[in-house]
């Protein structure tokens, strides 16, 4: 990407740090910069051999971002335009949100600047054993665990726990979460996010006292994250009415059939085409007139060019940094509600701990415990949000960074300097 993605969430959250006194709290101590310095960044060359035996060369990313309060814990991210300040931002925002929705991790992210999808199974899969390779020393269910994030799901989190068990010759479950049911995955984790974000919308659309049923929904990004909220907002009584992802656009007034799409989607590989939904142009999404709007693909997707156009009362970040400050700004002003991301989109971490937690005892939950304690942990995080937000007359987004700057600055100065 050509901004500076981890300058920019630095930005955001010195904006926030100038107003809690953290020197004063912690006298001496550099709390700000010591809480946004990375405990340890690699990049590394990646040669792939082709089926056609010509050689790929692309860049690999894993960032370690802080282990304060549990061990390294985020995604890996295989797109053309993952750099490695994306890699610090996305880790980054890791380390917050699980300190805000409080489960015991610290954050960290993986990527690889390449065009996923235009590669063969069989490339994908030597792709991710030799990503895997290079970090087998730093991966492990103690000390760094991955999960699923954009382009990658529990076929990529198999290959990686099967490199570490040839090099290891042991099995290590909770190596990586977001892995196959069969292998020790979590019942409920590949859902997780969305119905995460689903949980978090219903307590937002409570404490905004509008009824979700007959309310209307558009969903930028039909993936893991944006396909289960669509499908979980239907079962809440919400009709999704316009979607879209990297290749377009669909819309139907009345409410797409969720179920339906979502086979058409995973059949075609996009949501266009769909019959009897109407095509219109992919970024004309957010001017939608719906009551909820979920970004669920890309960092940076509202900015100041569209946030003016959004006409949802209530934006739900399912995606990791969708909305750009000055977009966040023009929002706040117009009103709007905005679930921010390190809240909304804690779902998938929140399963990933619970699956690394069935990991440690081989002992394994049931799909409704699973759910039952996901809805438990949003609820929590969700109320405590919107609690310091009318403590502190701020934004959501602001209140939900103070709750987790209060918790990784506690742990930081626990552990002490040296
Ligand atoms: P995914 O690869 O499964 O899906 C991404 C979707 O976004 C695809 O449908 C793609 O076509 C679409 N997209 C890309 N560019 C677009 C554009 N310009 N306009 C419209 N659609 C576009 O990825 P995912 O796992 O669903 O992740 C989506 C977001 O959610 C990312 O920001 C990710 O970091 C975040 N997230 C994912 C998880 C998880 O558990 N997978 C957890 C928390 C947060």
């Amino acid at each position: 990407m050509s901004v500076d993605a981890f300058a920019l969430a630095k930005q955001r959250f010195f904006r926030y740090t100038e107003k809690m006194d953290l020197d004063g709290r912690y006298p001496g101590q550099n709390m700000p910069e010591h809480l946004t310095e990375p405990d340890r960044s690699v990049e590394f060359r990646l040669s792939l051999k082709r089926d056609d035996g010509s050689i790929l060369v692309c860049r690999g990313y894993r960032v370690q971002f802080n282990d304060d309060r549990g061990p390294y814990k985020g995604g890996i991210r295989f797109h053309p335009v993952v750099d490695l300040s994306e890699v610090k931002a996305l880790a980054f925002w890791m380390y917050m949100k699980t300190a805000l929705v409080d489960i015991p991790f610290g954050g960290a992210k993986g990527g690889v600047t390449v065009d996923y999808p235009a590669l063969s199974l069989a490339e994908k899969e030597r792709l991710t054993k030799r990503y895997a390779m290079v970090l087998v020393d730093e991966l492990g269910s103690e000390r760094d665990i991955p999960a699923p994030d954009v382009n990658t799901s529990a076929r990529e989190m198999a290959w990686i726990m099967d490199t570490w068990r040839m090099i290891h010759g042991r099995y290590q479950r909770g190596i990586v979460t977001g892995k196959p049911i069969d292998m020790g995955g979590s019942l409920g984790r590949e859902a997780a996010t969305g119905r995460g974000v689903v949980f978090a919308i219903e307590e937002a659309a409570q404490q905004m006292e509008f009824a979700l049923p007959g309310a209307t929904a558009a969903i930028q990004g039909f993936g893991n994250v944006g396909s289960a909220t669509a499908r979980f907002l239907a079962e809440a009584g919400v009709r999704v009415t316009a979607v879209s992802d990297s290749q377009g656009a669909i819309r139907d007034p009345r409410g797409l059939d969720i179920a339906a799409l979502r086979r058409h989607a995973s059949e075609a590989g996009t949501v266009t085409g769909f019959p009897g939904a109407e095509p219109f142009a992919r970024d004309d999404l957010f001017a939608e007139p719906v009551d909820i709007l979920v970004p669920a693909a890309l960092e940076h997707a509202i900015d100041a060019d569209n946030a003016d156009r959004i006409q949802a009362r209530l934006v739900a970040e399912g995606a990791n940094g969708p909305t750009t400050m000055e977009a966040a700004h023009i929002l706040q002003e117009k009103g709007k509600v905005v679930i921010p991301d390190i809240l909304c989109n804690a779902g998938g971490v929140t399963v990933s701990y619970f699956e690394w937690v069935q990991n440690r005892q081989e002992f394994y939950w049931t799909a409704e415990k699973v759910d039952e304690e996901l809805r438990r942990v949003m609820v929590r995080a969700s109320r405590a949000v919107f609690a310091e937000a009318g403590k502190h007359a701020c934004c959501l987004r602001e209140a939900a960074y103070r709750i987790a700057i209060d918790r990784v600055a506690a742990a930081a100065s626990a552990r002490g300097v040296q």
